[in-house]
Parts: C-alpha cells; structure tokens; sequence
C-alpha cells in the first residue's frame, strides 16, 4: 500500500468526530494501520470505537532522547452539500487528493506511518533513542480519548522527550530563498460561558421589563465589538518579517497601534484571521440560549464563548478585557464560569530536533531559512509540552499550494491535498527522522 492510498483509506474510513462520545469510530482506522504495518500495537480504547495505537522501535542507546511522532486519526464533520466532490469519497482529480482530513491530518499521519514502517520493519536501523509511533483518537474535541488519555494515564507508553505532530502548513517563497514555518507554540483555550438573569413577564408587556435575553444579547454585542488586546511577541515579529512580505506592511503589522488597520486592509480574509489571531485574545460567541415560550419574557439568558490567550496573555489580560467591554452594570450582573483553561504553550526553537528540521529543509528545498510559528488552534501537543517535551508541527507541500489557501482548508470545505504534497510531506519527515538520529548520536 502506498502513502497516497493510506491516505485514501484514512478519508475512507470516515472517523467524524462530532463531540460525543459515540463518534469516532477511530477503530476503523487503527485497523487500517495494523494492516499497513503488518505488525499488531498497543490498542487503548478508553470508550468503544475510540482506539489509539501506540507502537515503539526501542532504540541503540539507553541515554538517547525518545521521538514521537503523533499523528490523530479524527476528522471533523462535514456539510456534504457544500462540497464539490465527495467529502469522504477521497478521489484524486487533478492531481489532489479531496477529502476531509486531507490536511487536517491525514495527509500527516500516513506520511509518518510510511516513515515510521521502515524503523518498525527493519528496513532502517534503530535511532540512538527509541521511536514511538502512536495514531491518536479524538483530537478534534479536545483529546479526552486520545492524547490526553495516553499521558494522563499511559505516559509509559508514549514517554518520550521529542514529539513531531500539528500543524504543518505552506512554505513562503522569497527573495532569499524558502521560509518554512515550524509550528513551535499554540494559543491557550479559556473558554466561559456567561449567565444572566432576569425578572419573568408576559409577552405582550414588555415595557420596562428585566429581559434576560435582551441583556444576554447586548452583552455578546459588545464582547464581540470591543477591540481585543493585543500582544506582539518577538515570536511574531520574527515570523512576519521572515515570509517575503513589503516591508511597509511588516512594519505595521509590528506594531500595535497600527496592527488592526493593517489587517482590515488584507486581501486574503483567511490570512486576515490567522493574522488576527496570532496577535490578539479572541472572543468567538459560539452558543447562546435564552427563553422558554414565546409569549414569556425570559428570566434567564446564557452563551457559551470561545477566548484564546496568546502566550503572553492571561486571566487578567481576559479580566480587564470584559471588564472593559461589558462596563460596570452589565459586568456586575453577569455571572462568568470557567469552561476549559489551558495555558498557551511553546516549545524553544533549539536543540536536535529543530536543527534536523533545519538540515531536512535544506535538504528538500534548500537554501530554507525555519521559522517558529504559532498556531492559534489547540494540538495534542500541549499534552506533552505540559509534561516538558519539545513538539513542533512541519511538513512540505508544493510551491504553488499558498499558506492561506491551506489555512481555509482546516474544517473548511474542499478539504483537499496534493499527491505532490503528500510525496513531499513524506521525504521532509524521513530527512528529519534520519538527521535526528544522527544529531542524537553520541557514538559519532
Ligand atoms: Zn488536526
């Protein structure tokens, strides 16, 4: 089997993971994989249907540092009809590859399993360090199946020092050559969810009525028109002046007070996003519920709110923020619960797996300069940075494949890749497997 056609398979194997626990079915997937490997690993299925497969090439040298590569089998649900080909129907036309997962991760997780079969069959010696290859569930809704159940309550078995998983995007061609980008940190999650009361009433009068709705919807008005604080790291700033843009533009996307104008006036709308959320919080009111008849004015009105904090930022940077948004009334009245905090986390762009990135790069599409990128989406990679490992996100695509175009494809419709790409993906991560190994070698 080839990578392209695990890849196909993958798609095939339609794992939607839609947030409840009966979705999934990453079992299908797993056994895909075993039968790729021809090998049988170890299966953990914290809920029916939601397996993760781990496997581990022991390495030469005890000493040596451990390499992960963790790949999640889940995709996130589609709306078919938005599509132009088949979502899960996995065709390549015109030379891509279509179908949901096939940048968000497939296209990753079959280029590692393709690398990570040559250690596990032989076919090349063992690193220095061990290698683990382990195929996760449940990614897409915060990895209580997956990452987060392997480390929490199976660490011996993913134990590692080094982690290769999300996100991998496009390269920049510029003047001096390709820019590749290495996802080194991400965003933190604090989402809340706001509730407010009111005074019942009759619906036909509503004067001067206490109406919990209207209040719940004038506070999310304002959440979502305030402007959010900004936060421009040194991480941005080397990274936006790294991809080949006008230095005019690079200027005023550094510098604070200039920032939200200069993305106003993008042209790329997904580049816009990502820009803006690279360098602010960010408020997504995401669920909002209130009222129960509709001749009733309702007592009680709730919403649920997705926040990101940048590494930079904290619940102080998110206090004062809807404080500020929501004034003194409004603020005092409405209760806010902590949903979900995560800290914003980031791995140092340094050290032996970085620099075999580096010589990969060079490798495949040299002279390459890296570049540490942060992702605003949450990984399972913070999983383990929170247990110290470093974790980075990078793969290769074809030039002509452009960063936004990529980003607008995550959860997007006409998900798709290239055959190319995934040829590429494949060649960069046994470059960076194979200079890993020799950076980790203290016998040379
Ligand atoms: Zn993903």
């Amino acid at each position: 089997m080839t990578t392209v056609s695990l890849l196909q398979q993958l798609i095939r194997n339609r794992c939607v993971n839609d947030g409840t626990a009966d979705s999934g079915f990453e079992h299908r997937s797993v056994a895909t994989l075993i039968d790729f490997f021809g090998v049988a690993g170890e299966i953990v299925e914290p809920h029916p249907g939601r397996q993760n497969v781990v496997y581990r090439v022991p390495g030469r040298d005890r000493d040596a540092p451990a390499l992960a590569l963790l790949p999640h089998l889940d995709v996130v649900p589609v709306t078919e009809a938005s599509w132009r080909h088949d979502p899960f129907g996995a065709e390549i036309i015109d030379g891509f590859v279509w179908g949901r997962g096939a940048v968000d991760m497939l296209n990753l997780t079959a280029a590692m399993a393709a690398v990570f079969r040559r250690y596990l069959t032989g076919e090349l010696p063992p690193l220095p360090g061990d290698l683990i290859f382990a195929a996760v569930a449940d990614e897409e809704a915060g990895g209580k199946y997956g990452a987060g159940h392997l480390v929490a309550e199976h660490w011996d078995l993913v134990a590692c020092d080094y982690l290769l998983t999300e996100v991998a995007t496009p390269s920049f061609r510029t003047e001096t050559g390709l820019t590749l980008p290495v996802t080194v940190a991400e965003k933190g999650p604090a989402w809340r969810s706001l509730r407010l009361g009111g005074t019942p009433g009759h619906g036909s009068q509503p004067y001067g009525t206490d109406n919990a709705l209207v209040g719940m919807a004038e506070a999310i008005t304002r959440l979502a028109g305030t402007p959010a604080p900004v936060d421009i790291s040194p991480g941005w700033i080397e990274f936006i002046t790294s991809i080949g843009l006008p230095d005019e533009l690079v200027i005023r996307l550094t510098d604070p007070d200039l920032l939200d104008a200069a993305i106003e006036e993008l042209d790329d709308p997904a580049f816009a996003r990502w820009v803006h959320a690279c360098t602010h919080l960010t408020v997504a009111p995401t669920l909002m519920h209130s009222g129960e008849k509709q001749n009733t004015i309702p007592d009680l009105g709730s919403a649920s709110l997705d926040v990101r904090l940048t590494p930079g930022q904290d619940q102080t940077t998110l206090d004062d923020m809807f404080r500020k948004a929501l004034g003194p009334a409004l603020y005092d009245r409405i209760e806010i619960i902590d949903d979900l905090d995560f800290p914003a986390n980031e791995s140092a762009p340094s050290g032996p797996l970085w620099d075999a990135i580096g010589a990969a790069a060079d490798e495949l599409a040299g002279p390459a300069r890296l570049v540490p990128m942060l992702t605003p989406v949450l990984t399972d990679g913070r999983f383990f940075r929170h247990r110290g490992v470093t974790c980075y996100g990078v793969g290769l695509f074809e030039e002509d494949m452009r960063f936004a175009e990529a980003l607008s494809m995550f959860h997007g419709n006409d998900e798709r890749v290239g055959v190319t790409s995934v040829g590429l993906t494949e060649q960069m991560l046994a470059a960076v497997v194979r200079h890993f190994g020799v950076n980790t070698d203290e016998t040379r």
